[in-house]
């Protein structure tokens, strides 16, 4: 069975990629930007057989995926939709974020329909910013599921990239289930919306001096000193990589249970402090590093909107690793790395 992955170069899709080459059952197409990524990415793979790449550009222009799936899309069983820029270090956010999530997840969409005669699922990465109301992240009276959305409306996104950012998901994921109905598509289609994802590279090679955005929240405080300061700027939930990779490859496994479904990834609450505890057990880092208040997160599930994800659990009935171990496991790879562990 064959699977298409959008943007195969990115921290979750590379966990994907690796555990669909591990189930032994699926060929990914995964889709990159440029040659070097695509060799970069077959190296760490080992050349294996069952990968392969294909160009597209920028997600942003409407018919960037046409070419990739009239060649292709005759062999497609399921699309993975995960390319979408997640930054906050951008220009123009409408340009930047908004527009390029959009017209991606519209573009890869109607590609599906077109050129991919027997598609079976479609599975598009979404985010809990597509869920949330991101002004009552700490209102502990406001309870969200998998049927809530990001109430925000466009003039409200153009604020700020982090509101921005917020709002391409939103929009990204409306537009999946809006073509879904408008163009009668004839596959099952699953959102995905994690949380902050931390977890280690796939690679170590990936191990660069600035991490991907939600491992930079990690690696930011495996590079502090007893100094820093341990602020309230970062207050949210917690998921590992390797869990999201799963609940993206579930829905391919048994897809009429997933069909129609958002998938809401949550682990737990976090803020800077639950991190920096965790990272304070790590021996080489003890001393070296931040500190702040010890434990003064260890209530912060009750200062919060209350998240209501067992409909999600249920469906996928599997274990989601803890902040203990997503952590550890993200700063003991940038420490082996580093020469460190
Ligand atoms: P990465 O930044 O590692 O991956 C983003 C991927 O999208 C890369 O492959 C990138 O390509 C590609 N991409 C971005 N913009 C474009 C564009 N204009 N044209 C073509 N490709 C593009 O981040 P993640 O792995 O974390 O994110 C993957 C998905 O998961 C995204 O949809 C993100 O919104 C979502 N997500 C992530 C969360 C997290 O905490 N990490 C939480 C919730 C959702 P390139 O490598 O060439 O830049």
């Amino acid at each position: 069975q064959t699977v298409f992955l959008s943007g195969a170069s990115g921290f979750i899709a590379q966990h994907t990629i690796k555990q669909l080459l591990d189930a032994g059952k699926f060929k990914v197409i995964g889709s990159v930007r440029s040659e070097d990524k695509a060799n970069s990415l077959a190296k760490n793979f080992n050349n294996n057989p069952d990968l392969s790449f294909v160009y597209v550009k920028d997600i942003a222009e409407e018919t960037a995926f046409d070419e990739a799936f009239k060649e292709h899309g005759s062999k497609l069983d399921f699309v993975i939709h995960s390319a979408s820029p997640f930054t906050f270090d951008i220009t123009d956010i409408n340009k930047d974020l908004i527009i390029p999530a959009k017209v991606g997840s519209a573009g890869i969409f109607k590609a599906s329909v077109n050129y991919a005669p027997n598609l079976k699922h479609f599975v598009v990465t979404s985010s809990y910013a597509a869920i949330n109301d991101l002004l009552r992240e700490t209102d502990n009276t406001y309870h969200l599921n998998e049927n809530t959305w990001n109430p925000m409306p466009f003039d409200e996104a153009l604020a700020n990239p982090i509101f921005g950012y917020c709002y391409s998901k939103k929009v990204a994921e409306q537009t999946v289930w809006k073509l879904t109905e408008e163009l009668n598509a004839k596959f099952n289609v699953t959102a995905v919306n994690p949380v902050f994802v931390f977890g280690p590279q796939c690679f170590d090679s990936s191990v660069t001096k600035v991490l991907n955005t939600s491992c930079e929240i990690v690696n930011k405080f495996v590079h502090s000193t007893p100094e820093t300061e341990v602020d309230e700027s970062i207050k949210g939930s917690y998921i590992d990589v390797r869990d999201i990779a799963r609940a993206h490859i579930e829905p391919l496994l048994d897809s009429d249970k997933f069909n129609g479904k958002r998938l809401l990834m949550d682990g737990g609450r976090f803020g800077n402090q639950a991190i920096v505890d965790v990272l304070n057990t790590i021996p080489q880092l003890k001393g070296k590093i931040a500190v702040g208040t010890p434990h003064k997160d260890d209530d912060i599930e009750n200062q919060m909107a209350v998240i209501d994800n067992s409909a999600t659990k249920k469906l996928l009935n599997f274990e989601f690793m803890n902040l203990e171990q997503t952590v550890k496991d993200t700063a003991l790879q940038i420490l082996k790395v580093e020469g460190k562990a």
